[in-house]
């Protein structure tokens, strides 16, 4: 994994691909590369949708490796939705599969004159560009089905939807999981745009013949493996609650919190949220033979996906996750679980961000357009969306951009972005990430659920503000650190708690890459990533008045505990000061 392959969609007489070492970039992985690369490379005022914006896609340093849990690919950019820096992370093949053909990154730059649509085909033997115009406006499902039939069963996808094409800010780029479905997306923050105003509809990955990517260490990578996986076998959020329920199974659990935002965040309890939990998504799942625990890549031990069939026992969606059953669910008052796995086919076919499409659903409700709890408006507003009629194009530029469309008040965004399934008011941690990560509001930034709500990692009050800040601080340095590395972000649960655990993480990429790391040079590692963002926001004109919470949060009391986020701005402007 020592090349990186850069595509010039602007090049004169047509795209250009070139293959180059990683060079000033050697050592780092994952969310370290794009966010050093488009930090370096991309100027922070530019327009988001111009030649001078890049996609990356890189893998984990431990990409493609037989590191359990190591199947995670970070997505940079400069974000149309906040028009900060993005990192957008996603499950599926393409990580390894990338990673076993060599590459750390793939980066696509510069932006084609002609109205062409591209399709990159990287192999063993290099990368090719051809033009493939019968793909555009196709779904991510149809897109992928084409190149099964032309390229075999042994690939891997990353793709577009007509969202992507029409370069709307909350469009998502697809990741195929195992069985070749695009059904694991970059979501946040519109990566789909840039990739579509580069004109690339699908780039596919095929890795025959090509081995497992071996260690600097081998008898000690092995070892730290094995200790690794025991950590999160015997945990019992990661041995247990998520590979039976999925991440679904916190919508009881947040429900009971008092903290799971209803109807546009007015409300902090949902009446149908048994309708729609983990629990009973669980049941309907094996009832109608799809499954309830599944891996989105080859390597995963915690499993916590599935397969969500219809009413006749046919595939609908893969395992809607928790923040889309809520975005499409309880912030929208919908409680129907076969109507919310549609809603989430549809977004994963047309290329969209689940959370940012329910969160501005249910910011149109607000505003009258449909009523809450009409699922089947819901459902044509995202055709909608789809086809690209006018309304369709505002539903997909966003909850912000709606909003104001419509003259809505209370619009849950920070720098633009949704702000997911979990109420600031009742996790006031999150608050804290919300605000301040450089993502805009983003739960896996710094996911203070852990410790607010599930106790692990210690415990710091939900409701009250002290705690918070050093909480969402440690907690945003230790996942930069961990996106860099390709794992799954679920293995923290198990890190945070168990010692042993946390050293075998350290211990493999050591092992893996030659390193001497300390659990102190992890923390370093983090930061750095950290500020590096940072100062990109800053560079494209980003202050600490946009590391704010909406301010109906500090005035609207949120039942059933009736409280306020009341963390005041002076502790927001310490979280990445150190
Ligand atoms: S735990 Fe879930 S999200 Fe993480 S890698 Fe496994 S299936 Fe994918």
């Amino acid at each position: 994994m020592e090349n990186v392959l850069r595509v010039n969609m602007g090049a004169k007489g047509g795209p250009k691909l070139t293959i180059e070492p990683l060079g000033e970039y050697t050592g780092l992985g994952g969310r370290a590369l794009t966010s050093a690369i488009i930090s370096k490379e991309v100027p922070p005022t530019c327009h988001p949708l111009s030649k001078d914006n890049k996609i990356v896609i890189a893998p984990g340093l431990l990409s493609g490796s037989s590191a359990a849990m190591s199947g995670r690919i970070s997505v940079g950019c400069k974000s149309p939705l906040t028009g900060g820096i993005k990192e957008s992370n996603s499950g599926g093949q393409p990580s390894q599969v990338l990673a076993r053909l060599g590459y750390a990154a793939i980066v696509l730059e510069g932006k084609p004159e002609s109205d062409e649509l591209y399709t990159i085909f990287i192999d063993k033997k290099g990368a090719k560009i051809t033009v493939d115009n019968s793909l555009k406006l196709l779904g991510n499902y149809d897109t992928v089905a084409r190149m099964k039939e032309k390229f075999g069963d042994k690939i891997a996808c990353i793709s577009i939807g007509p969202a992507g094409e029409m370069r709307l800010p909350a469009a998502s780029i697809a990741f195929t999981d195992m069985e070749l479905r695009p059904s694991r997306h970059a979501g946040r923050g519109g990566p789909g745009a840039v990739m579509g105003s580069k004109s690339v509809k699908v780039i596919v990955l095929d890795d025959t013949d090509l081995p497992v990517r071996q260690p600097k260490d081998p008898d000690k990578f092995k070892e730290a493996n094995k200790v690794f996986i025991e950590g999160l076998r015997k945990h019992g959020v990661t041995g247990e609650a998520l590979p039976a329920y999925g991440t679904n199974v916190l919508t009881n659990i947040l429900n009971e919190a008092g903290a799971y935002p209803t109807y546009n965040f007015k409300q902090g309890t949902f009446a149908g949220a048994s309708k729609i939990s983990g629990e009973t998504e669980a049941a309907l799942e094996t009832e109608r033979g799809g499954a309830a625990t599944h891996g989105c890549h080859r390597g995963c031990v915690i499993r916590c996906s599935g397969i969500y069939n219809d009413k006749d026992g046919h595939y609908l969606s893969k395992q809607p996750e928790y923040e889309t059953v809520w975005a499409h669910g309880g912030d929208c008052g919908i409680d129907d679980m076969d109507k919310i796995a549609m809603l989430d086919f549809l977004d994963d076919n047309y290329g969209l961000d689940t959370i940012e499409m329910g969160v501005t659903i249910g910011v149109a409700m607000e505003a009258g357009l449909l009523k809450f709890g009409d699922a089947d408006a819901a459902i044509n507003l995202i055709h909608e969306v789809g086809k690209g009629t006018p309304l369709g194009r505002i539903i997909g530029s966003g909850a912000a951009v709606t909003g104001k469309v419509f003259g809505v008040e209370r619009v849950p965004v920070v720098k633009g972005q949704a702000i997911p399934a979990y109420d600031p008011r009742g996790v006031k941690g999150l608050g804290v990430t919300y605000a301040t990560s450089p993502m805009g509001a983003d739960h896996t930034a710094g996911y203070a659920t852990a410790t607010n709500i599930l106790k692990v990692g210690g415990y710091v009050d939900p409701l009250k503000p002290q705690g918070q800040v050093e909480l969402s601080r440690n907690l945003q340095i230790a996942t930069a650190a961990i996106d860099s590395t390709g794992m799954c972000l679920f293995i923290a649960f198990a890190i945070l708690d168990q010692t042993e655990t946390f050293q075998a993480l350290i211990d493999l990429l050591n092992s893996f890459c030659g390193l001497s790391f300390t659990a102190n040079d992890v923390v370093e590692y983090g930061k750095k990533i950290l500020m590096m963002e940072k100062d990109f926001n800053i560079r494209a004109g980003f202050t600490k008045e946009q590391d704010r919470l909406p301010g109906f949060f500090k005035t609207q009391e949120v039942a059933p505990h009736n409280v306020v986020f009341d963390v005041p701005d002076e502790e927001l402007d310490k979280v990445l000061n150190w």
